[in-house]
């Protein structure tokens, strides 16, 4: 198994690859967005856009949680952790991503119990371990990380502990698809479909951009031969006209997706409205936890007060969201903006298109 892995990361089978992706564009100009934050990390780990041709441009697309994360939710998954006796648990991620005043790391710094965690369960953990005070999980994800949020829902309700709760700002894939899609300053000719949400899925929700907009698809895995063989059939498509939703990523990913999973998440949420940075208000692209498990949703739970919000000044993370710019083309873009001293979320997280463009110098 592991001499088969291997494959996945093979130079000669990569330069093969580049080889044929640099025949088959040669002067064209094609755009094609990578949905994936992994995918964007990977790309620029790779330097992929240094050895593909000039007119094949890798846009980044809306596949970091962290970043398509509202202000507005950042705020008040913030008035959650200050409220009195409040134990807030979440990813490591969301600690250093701006608010409209604060960020939760400033909070924690500022005395709130915020206590960082690799998983769901450990919330629970905390919870079992302090019977007298709320436990609230900051959860922001897509398909691939709902499961676990689902799962820990149920085992919360079995354990009986009633003072465990979601902050839910869970989103699904295909809706921010549409909205780049229907988004007139934005050309996008293909996507490469995430390997990890599809997983989940399967590749069924992903068939409207085809049947409605004519644009292909390819889901893929995150080494490099998978994401050289993703643009590959990506650009053999837009060449030859000819759209479809294909699959490079059979080792993970099936057509029916796991079907538990879906059957888990359908069981414990529903779909609402959410709001998304850079893309708005978007119809059922949220997940809210069903009436049946409110006594676990801090949104229903909790009265709190959310500071009126403010964006980031400056800071063009929606655009980047979009793939209207390259990050690069952000004037704050390492200057005002770094790693160290992060203005916009894109910057903070790990797999942010800002934060990826800067540590691998690929503007
Ligand atoms: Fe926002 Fe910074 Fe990215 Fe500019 S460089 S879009 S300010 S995160």
């Amino acid at each position: 198994r592991t001499a088969d892995f291997a494959a996945f990361r093979d130079p000669d089978l990569a330069r093969e690859l580049i080889a044929r992706i640099n025949a088959l564009v040669a002067d064209r100009a094609i755009y094609l967005m990578e949905v994936c934050g992994t995918h964007t990390v990977s790309i620029g780990r790779y330097g992929f856009r240094s050895v593909l041709p000039e007119g094949l441009h890798l846009l980044s697309g809306p596949g970091c949680p962290v970043c398509v994360t509202a202000n507005r939710d950042i705020d008040r998954a913030i008035a959650l952790a200050r409220l009195d006796g409040v134990i807030t648990a979440t990813f490591g991620d969301m600690m250093r991503v701006p608010g409209s005043s604060t960020s939760l790391i400033a909070e924690k710094a500022a005395g709130r119990d915020i206590r960082v965690v690799y998983s769901p369960l450990d919330a629970l953990d905390i919870a079992a371990q302090n019977p007298a005070r709320e436990v609230v999980f900051i959860s922001v994800g897509f398909e691939t990380t709902t499961p676990a949020m689902a799962a820990c829902v149920l085992e919360a309700a079995e354990r009986g502990l009633s003072n465990f709760s979601l902050f839910c700002a869970n989103k699904t894939t295909p809706a921010a698809l549409r909205a780049i899609e229907d988004d007139p300053q934005t050309r996008i000719d293909g996507f490469l479909l995430p390997g990890h949400v599809s997983t989940i899925t399967g590749a069924a929700p992903y068939r409207f951009l085809v049947d409605e907009f004519s644009t292909p698809g390819v889901i893929t895995g995150f080494e490099p031969v998978d994401i050289l063989a993703g643009i590959e059939m990506l650009a053999r498509m837009v060449i030859s006209g000819a759209p479809d939703i294909k699959n490079a990523y059979p080792r993970g990913a099936h057509r029916e997706g796991n079907t538990v999973a879906q059957r888990l998440c359908a069981e414990v949420f529903e779909p609402c409205d959410a709001l998304w940075r850079g893309l708005g208000e978007l119809p059922a692209s949220g997940l809210r936890l069903r009436d049946a498990y409110a006594a676990f949703d801090a949104s229903r739970r909790f009265d709190i007060e959310v500071e009126p919000t403010v964006e980031p000044r400056g800071c063009r993370c929606g655009d980047v969201l979009r793939g209207r710019i390259a990050p690069g083309e952000c004037p704050l873009f390492g200057r005002g903006c770094t790693p160290e001293h992060p203005i916009g979320p894109c910057m903070v997280s790990s797999e942010g298109s800002c934060a990826a463009s800067f540590r691998f110098k690929d503007r």
